[in-house]
């Protein structure tokens, strides 16, 4: 079978993507294969557009097709693959681990040492169809919105960040406002949190947050983040900071306003190495924790949260076909977006 389809593929190493067509791929043994609904971009998706040092350092064997948050359904099975169906609403983790060393053997796949990832090391979804291992296939209940679906990958990262640390009652400080810092407000807020701010310096994305249910939104720009903390009634300092910038300047702030013994998740990656003052953290008993990927149980908690009444969607700002791609990129680069949806069920 040397059957075609639409992929939105990396042709050379260097900017830009490309609409082509690809040969549809064959699942291998113990793999799935894929029609995909609705993809998300992603900002890794982003980094790889743009050809960054990150996408030149990463992206070994162009031309490849790129994407790796979707929804889609099953569309045939490998050999030997059981217990799933053709037909079946799905989507994928999009981590490929080796099974075999202690990280994954006790649950920990995000910390796998050998991770191949879908639409980085190996083809992606951003195309008609894709294959993945089953190990990797999440279903997912018909009840769900399929556009919420197509962004799990970036919710599951937001949920990983967001439930390392008890929230019941706390005080969330959330630095950075792109797509994964606005889901995880509502995360926080929908897990009990007593006051969730964020901060960023981009309006547009502070805005998006506040719809999400940020108590408060707060431009560092231009506003004074502990006259801030005085109003909410946040006395001792925050108890919980999810770090979602990748900034020296948001993370140094967040250090200086946290509770002593509160807790830290890092998720934001920077671009240069930060200078710190040790006795910032030491001296204030802080809990710092790295964050990669997902566990594999976030895929359940997100599940049950939408399904609990967790609504993301306020993340979503555009909703385009497929063959629009260059929009989307272009709105992800302007930085006035959130999440942006890419349609693959209709042909144009
Ligand atoms: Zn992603
Ligand atoms: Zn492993």
């Amino acid at each position: 079978m040397n059957r075609l389809m639409d992929a939105i593929v990396k042709p050379i190493a260097g900017p830009g993507l490309e609409l082509r067509k690809v040969p549809v791929p064959e699942p291998k043994a113990g793999e799935v294969l894929i029609k995909i609904h609705k993809t998300a971009i992603c900002g890794t998706d982003v980094h790889i557009y743009n050809w960054d040092p990150w996408a030149a350092e990463h992206i070994k064997h162009p031309p490849m097709t790129i994407g790796h948050e979707y929804v889609g359904e099953i569309a045939k099975l490998g050999e030997g693959v059981t217990g799933l169906q053709v037909g079946q609403r799905v989507s994928g983790e999009g981590h490929l681990t080796c099974h075999r060393c202690r990280n994954c053997r006790s649950g920990n796949i995000q910390w796998c040492k050998d991770t191949v990832s879908v639409g980085v090391d190996r083809d992606g979804a951003f195309a008609e169809y894709v294959c993945i291992p089953a190990t990797n296939v999440i279903l997912i209940d018909e009840s769900i919105d399929e556009d919420v679906v197509a962004f799990f990958d970036a919710f599951g990262n937001a949920t990983h960040t967001a439930l390392m640390f008890p929230l019941i009652g706390e005080d969330v400080l959330i630095t950075g406002a792109g797509p994964i810092g606005i889901i995880a407000v509502g995360i926080c807020k929908f897990a009990g949190a007593r006051r969730v701010i964020i901060t960023d310096i981009n309006d547009y994305r502070l805005g998006l947050a506040r719809n999400m249910g940020a108590d408060v939104a707060v431009n560092t720009a231009k506003e004074d983040l502990t006259q801030i903390m005085r109003e909410q009634g946040i006395r001792e300092g925050f108890d919980v900071g999810l770090e979602m910038s990748g900034s020296e300047i948001a993370f140094k702030q967040m250090l200086s306003v946290m509770r002593t013994g509160g807790k830290i998740s890092l998720l934001g990656i920077g671009n240069k190495p930060f200078t710190l003052d040790m006795n910032s953290i030491i001296g204030k008993g802080l809990t710092l924790q790295g964050i990669y990927g997902r566990k594999m149980d976030n895929w359940h908690q997100m599940l049950s949260m939408v399904q609990g009444g967790l609504d993301v969607s306020p993340v979503i700002t555009h909703r385009m076909h497929y063959t629009q791609f260059e929009e989307g990129f272009a709105a992800m680069n302007s930085g006035k977006s959130g999440k942006v949806i890419l349609d693959w069920t209709t042909k144009k």
